[in-house]
């Protein structure tokens, strides 16, 4: 991409209305704006943004066995009246009414409706386990939204629901989620420790909220420093053998880690004071095992192997990509603006050119354009004739993790600067020697 040809709306002053780094960021950035209270549109570099960590979400889901679908937005009144959850869901929900007065809701989850899929098809045991997710719009009306898309009344969430026919079967799943969700936050350059979730009425242990540390984190929590220093599952990890996931589990829920609604002070005390963490936290994903709650009410039934009809036990599993752009910025960024960790960086790489007009600047510039895009790498290309000053803030202002300085002086010498995003590091090397350390 061209930035002569972009639509990067950088902003120089600092927003006033934002109270925390990643909302400034991203408003400074050009990456969102608001169009009403808690509404917000992606602008460009805010989409591919998202759209990559949707990307590593959906890649996560699909390795565990996960298949993805798309149900709408708007939801029916009537479907939510069979759990009984149209009148328990109080004010955050919207509701509205079509032309024919029907009484309609914006999605706030999807639960009812994935039973009523599940209701709708599935009739044996045969046919499970199954766990069916989509990527879409949510809409909570907020009491206080804030933060940017870190709380925003419109936001995007990855939900999966899992469908099994036995408790058992249920906790594999479940573990599925668990050790997919470890990877994904892992991907995305993010600490995300799960701890022990609230399960409402239903009971058990079968509820973790994914939470990364941070100062402006909206909830209080309190775990062993060992989760810091856990390492994650690798790509090779065999989502078919519950005895590995079931492993792997354990020693992720082997310490204490509990958000404030569980807090326990007796076991936290138990821990040696020197492991002993009490921080702020961003939730930013939530897995749940809740049983029959909605297959008993709404009748989504199997027959087992012997022939008997029982409903399903199912779980939700949920992650917020629109919230998680602005939590890896609250986890990485510095004085001068984001930085992006490679995977979802809206391009891999910028290139500067210091002197835009000048034939050779301009020729030597165009082709490590042509060459990294021929490579399939995203490039930005900063051909504008802005000072070199305001060229250096703005790409690290939107945080490109590798920067390509391209001048006369440099060229003459069979030369251009490669600066690393992350630790501002510079080197001085030939343009082929430059290539190498990207590609
Ligand atoms: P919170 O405690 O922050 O209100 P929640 O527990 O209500 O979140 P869930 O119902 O568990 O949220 O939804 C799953 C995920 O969706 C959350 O873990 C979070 O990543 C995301 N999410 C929820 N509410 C919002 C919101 N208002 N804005 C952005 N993302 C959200
Ligand atoms: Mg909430
Ligand atoms: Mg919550
Ligand atoms: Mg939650």
């Amino acid at each position: 991409m061209r930035l002569s040809r972009y639509f990067l709306p950088i902003l120089r002053e600092v927003p006033k209305e934002a109270e925390i780094v990643s909302h400034r960021l991203m408003l400074r950035a050009g990456m969102i704006r608001q169009e009403s209270a808690g509404i917000y549109a992606w602008l460009p570099l805010g989409k591919r943004v998202l759209d990559k960590i949707c990307a590593v979400i959906r890649e996560e889901q699909n390795r565990s066995g996960a298949i993805e679908i798309m149900m709408p937005t708007i939801q029916s009144a009537d479907l939510w009246r069979e759990s009984g959850r149209y009148e328990d869901y109080g004010k955050e929900m919207l509701r509205i009414k079509d032309r024919h007065e029907r009484e309609m809701l914006y999605g706030p989850t999807n639960e009812e409706m994935l039973t009523e899929i599940v209701r709708a098809y599935v009739k044996s045991y045969k046919d499970l386990p199954l766990n069916l997710y989509h990527i879409q719009w949510k809409f909570r009306d907020e009491v206080r939204p804030r933060f940017g898309v870190m709380r925003s009344r419109e936001f995007l969430m990855k939900d999966a629901y899992s469908v099994d026919l036995d408790f058992e079967s249920a906790v594999a799943a479940y573990n599925r989620m668990f050790v997919a969700y470890l990877r994904t936050f892992e991907r995305l350059g993010l600490k995300a420790i799960p701890m022990v979730a609230d399960t409402g009425p239903i009971g058990g242990n079968h509820s973790h909220e994914f939470i990364i540390l941070a100062t402006t984190g909206e909830s209080q929590v309190f775990c062993h420093s060992a989760y810091l220093e856990m390492p994650t599952p690798d790509s090779g990890v065999d989502f078919d053998n519950a005895g590995e996931l079931q492993s792997i589990v354990n020693r992720w829920t082997s310490h204490y880690a509990a958000t404030e609604e569980k807090h326990d002070e007796e076991a936290f005390a138990a821990i040696p004071e020197e492991n002993r963490l009490s921080a702020r936290g961003i939730e930013v994903g939530h897995i749940f095992y809740f049983g029959t709650k909605y297959s008993e009410p709404m009748g989504a039934k199997v027959a087992g192997p012997d022939g008997v009809e029982r409903p399903v036990h199912m779980g939700s599993y949920g992650i917020g990509p629109s919230r998680l752009a602005a939590a890896i910025i609250e986890a990485s960024h510095d004085e001068n603006g984001i930085i992006w960790p490679e995977a979802i960086a809206p391009f891999r790489v910028g290139v500067l050119n210091l002197k835009a007009g000048d034939a050779a600047t301009d020729a030597a510039c165009e082709s490590i354009y042509a060459e990294l895009t021929a490579r399939g790498v995203d490039v930005l290309y900063d051909d504008t004739d802005e000072r070199p000053g305001s060229k250096f803030a703005t790409a690290d202002l939107i945080g490109l993790p590798w920067q390509i300085i391209v001048g006369p002086k440099g060229l003459a010498a069979g030369t251009v600067e490669l600066k690393r995003r992350a630790d501002g590091s510079r080197e001085t090397l030939p343009v082929e020697a430059a290539l190498a350390k990207i590609v």
